[in-house]
C-alpha cells in the first residue's frame, strides 16, 4: 500500500472497506463497486447478490420479475425447514434460490435467470426447478432467448428425490426452448455444482464463465468426505474450458457487452426462420 492510500483510508470509515478474499488487500466500497466487485489488485470476482447481478448486467430499469409469488414448498415436512425459508426470503428478498423475469441487454428482449447463493446456497428445490422450467418454457411460446446465471451447491437435501425430480424437469424444459429455435446462453458463476451442474447449467448452447470460478458435479465436501481423488485446477473454469467443456470465459466487466453481442447475433439469425415469429413480443 503507498502512504497516499494509507492516508486515503484513514479519512474513510472502516465500514466502507471490504478485504479481498484473493489478496487480502482492503478495497473501498464505493470503487468495489465502480469496478462490479471486481479487486482492482489481484481480479479477484467477488460473489455477487441477484439485484447486484441485475444492475451489473441488464439495461437500466428494463427488468420484470416473473413468478414471484410461488408459495413455500416443503413437500417432506423436513424439520425446521419452513423456518429456514422463511429466513432465506427474509435476508435475500427473493422467494427462492433463483430470480427470474424478463429484461434487456444492450436493448434485446431476454429471459433472465439469476440464482442466489444466499438463499439456502443456492440449492435447487422444487420452486427453483420450476421457475427455471417456466423461465424456458414461457421464452419458447414468446420466442425470446435465455440467459442464466448459475451459481449453486447443488441439490436441496431437505427435499431428497422431489429435489433430483427438477434435473430431468429443467433439462426437458430447456428442450423445449430449442425447439422453438431460440438461443440459450448459460453463464457460470462461482460456484457452481451438484445437481444444477448436471442440468441446465451444462445445456447452454453458448456456455460462459467468469473467471476462476468453481464447478464440478461434486462439490469439495463431497470430495473431502469421500476421500476422492481429483486435483484441485479440475473444478475450474480454465480448466473446463482447456478440456472443451466452456466456450468462453468473460471477465465481469465484458459480460455485458459480450452478452450484447452473443444475442443479437442470435436474434438476427432466428428471426427469420421461426415458427415462432409471430409470438414475438
Ligand atoms: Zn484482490
Amino acid at each position: 500500500m503507498t502512504e497516499a492510500e494509507a492516508k486515503r483510508m484513514l479519512e474513510i470509515p472502516a465500514e466502507l472497506w471490504e478485504e479481498c478474499p484473493g489478496c487480502h488487500q482492503l478495497l473501498y466500497g464505493r470503487e468495489l463497486e465502480r469496478s462490479l466487485r471486481v479487486c482492482s489488485k489481484c481480479g479477484h470476482h467477488f460473489r455477487l447478490s441477484v439485484w447486484q447481478r441485475v444492475n451489473f448486467t441488464v439495461d437500466e430499469g428494463s427488468f420484470e420479475e416473473w413468478d414471484a409469488d410461488m408459495p413455500l414448498y416443503d413437500p417432506l415436512s423436513f424439520p425446521e425447514y419452513q423456518e429456514k425459508l422463511e429466513a432465506a426470503r427474509t435476508k435475500t428478498g427473493v422467494n427462492e434460490a433463483v430470480l427470474t423475469g424478463a429484461a434487456r441487454i444492450g436493448g434485446i428482449a431476454t429471459g433472465l435467470g439469476i440464482m442466489d447463493l444466499a438463499f439456502i446456497g443456492g440449492s435447487m428445490g422444487f420452486v427453483v426447478g420450476e421457475k427455471v422450467a417456466r423461465l424456458f418454457e414461457r421464452c419458447a411460446l414468446l420466442h425470446l432467448p435465455v440467459v442464466i446465471f448459475c451459481a449453486s451447491g447443488g441439490a436441496r437435501m431437505q427435499e431428497s428425490l422431489v429435489s433430483l425430480m427438477q434435473m430431468p424437469k429443467t433439462a426437458a424444459a430447456a428442450r423445449k426452448l430449442r425447439e422453438a429455435r431460440c438461443l440459450y446462453v448459460s453463464v457460470l458463476t462461482d460456484p457452481t455444482y451438484g445437481g444444477v451442474t448436471a442440468s441446465f447449467a451444462f445445456l447452454g448452447d453458448i456456455i460462459l464463465a467468469e473467471p476462476c470460478a468453481s464447478m464440478g458435479f461434486a462439490g469439495p465436501r463431497v470430495v473431502e468426505v469421500t476421500k476422492m481423488r481429483m486435483p484441485p485446477e479440475v473444478q475450474t473454469a480454465e480448466f473446463q474450458y482447456q478440456h472443451g467443456m466452456i466456450d468462453m470465459i468473460v471477465p465481469r466487466q465484458q459480460l455485458h457487452e459480450t452478452l450484447e453481442v452473443i444475442l443479437r447475433w442470435a436474434t438476427e439469425h432466428t428471426s427469420e426462420a421461426s415458427p415462432h415469429q409471430e409470438g414475438q413480443p
